[in-house]
């Protein structure tokens, strides 16, 4: 059974899809069978990994208003090992009509639920709201990955995201577990992005991977080249830090919270 992951945090541009890809492609370079699915209707990963998001024929708006199964999204191997479920902004209809289905939370489990067993990794890419969107994916995920912004307002909305989490556990899934915090676009030559990780570090009581990843422009280049950063450039620090987030959460196994 693969370990779902959804990678979320309802601020924009924190680094969401940015680690969604390249831990994805990361983890499917290590050779583990991996599924990314894109639940955001901006569909920055779906172009991000080479796609061009209007041609698309089937995506994961299909599944989730039960025109198709969740197989018959899937873009297999787009890279080796590493499949898509790709989105465009048709899915920001399903966070409304989501609204007058039974079990809506639930929607997105019970689609994956043939999935699972053909993956080793299904990694989540949610959208920057609270929605219902990014609500099926921690219902139908087993663990969180929280990536927070080296920047000065870091803490704003991580207490409401934390307790978003916590009454999904309490309701929907309470298998529900943190997998930890990332932090993203570290700046090694300001204090602040350094005053910034110990605010974080003591204000939350969660995991926090040792992995730091580092501001760099390769990882914002890649991208628009429709690449993965190990693809992309497999020489920069940014690959080679989700080279070693992949190796944390490969040795993680989704036990540690
Ligand atoms: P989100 O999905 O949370 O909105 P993104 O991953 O799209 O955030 O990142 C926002 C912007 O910052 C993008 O333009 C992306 O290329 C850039 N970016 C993300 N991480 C890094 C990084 N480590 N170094 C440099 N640029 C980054
Ligand atoms: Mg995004």
């Amino acid at each position: 059974m693969g370990r779902i992951i959804a990678i979320a945090n309802q601020k924009g541009g924190v680094g969401k899809t940015t680690t969604a890809v390249n831990l994805s492609a990361a983890l499917a370079a290590a050779g583990k069978k991996t599924l990314i699915i894109d639940m955001d209707p901006q569909g920055n990963t779906t172009t991000g990994l080479g796609l061009d998001k209007n041609e698309l024929e089937h995506t994961i708006y299909e599944v989730i208003s039960d025109e198709i199964s969740f197989n018959e999204c899937i873009c297999p191997n787009v890279f080796e090992n590493l499949s898509l479920a790709p989105a465009n902004r048709n899915l920001a209809g399903a966070e409304i009509e989501l609204m007058t289905v039974d079990r809506m939370q639930y929607i997105l489990k019970e689609k994956l639920h043939d999935t699972v067993e053909n993956f080793e990794f299904i990694i989540i890419d949610c959208p920057p709201a609270l929605g219902m969107l990014t609500v099926n994916a921690m219902t139908a995920a087993d663990t969180v990955i929280v990536p927070i912004q080296c920047e000065f307002y870091a803490l704003d909305g991580l207490t409401q995201l934390m307790y978003t989490i916590e009454l999904i556990q309490k309701s929907l899934n309470p298998n529900l577990k943190i997998e930890g915090a990332v932090f993203t676009m570290y700046d090694a030559r300001t204090n602040l992005s350094l005053q910034v990780v110990e605010n974080v570090k003591s204000y939350l009581n969660q995991n926090i991977y040792k992995t730091i990843i580092p501001r760099n422009v390769r990882l914002a280049e890649a991208p628009s080249h429709g690449l993965p950063i190990n693809v992309y450039d497999p020489k920069s620090v940014g690959a080679e830090s989700y080279q070693m987030l992949a190796e944390e959460v490969i040795s993680n196994g989704g036990k540690e919270q």
